[in-house]
């Protein structure tokens, strides 16, 4: 027997119980204006940002699902409540016969999280290693830091020095008599 019948005005399918009044019909599907409020709702909250409250994880790279009610879970951890529970009823706000679509929120958040982490490691990286040309070739003020970095510079370019036989490249005056 064919339980799936025609479809309520906007499109949403109805089952055969659904028809005969049995259980309550299915909201109408939402119109594009109102997907753009459910979203501009979730991102006010910034969900997207905090954690999926299922599975207590991040969203970052997993297919997430945003709900009628403005909810937002990974995909995979809806599914997995929908057929645990055997109900369709949000699992923040018991809102049912939910309509739900794919949204990219999460990912985008996690790929610019990303980016920033590599851009800082970079930049660390960088003056880290502009300190330390820097350290190399300017002496420093204290007097005994001065004569340890003299004797750091002499050891290091000692290989090179000792074959030129002394050509004048010593730094001078090593701090009095
Ligand atoms: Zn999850
Ligand atoms: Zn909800």
């Amino acid at each position: 027997m064919k339980l799936r019948l025609a479809s309520n005005a906007l499109g949403a399918q109805m089952t055969l119980a659904q028809h005969l009044g049995l259980i309550p019909r299915p909201p109408p599907l939402l119109t594009e204006d109102q997907w753009t409020e459910v979203h501009l709702r979730s991102r006010l909250r910034q969900d997207s940002a905090a954690e999926c409250v299922i599975c207590k994880e991040e969203f970052q790279a997993g297919a997430q699902v945003l709900l009628s009610c403005s909810h937002t879970f990974h995909r995979h951890c809806l599914a997995a409540f929908e057929r645990y529970s055997r109900c369709k009823s949000c699992p923040l706000c018991r809102a049912e016969q939910y309509q739900k679509r794919v949204i990219r929120d999460g990912e985008q958040l996690f790929r610019d999280k990303c980016a920033t982490r590599i851009q800082a490691a970079w930049r660390g990286f960088a003056a880290r290693r502009r300190y330390r040309q820097l350290r190399r070739h300017t002496a420093p003020r204290d007097e005994r830091l001065r004569r340890k970095w003299a004797a750091e510079r002499l050891q290091a370019s000692g290989g090179r020095h000792e074959g030129a036989g002394g050509d004048g490249g010593m730094p001078e005056g090593r701090g009095g008599a």
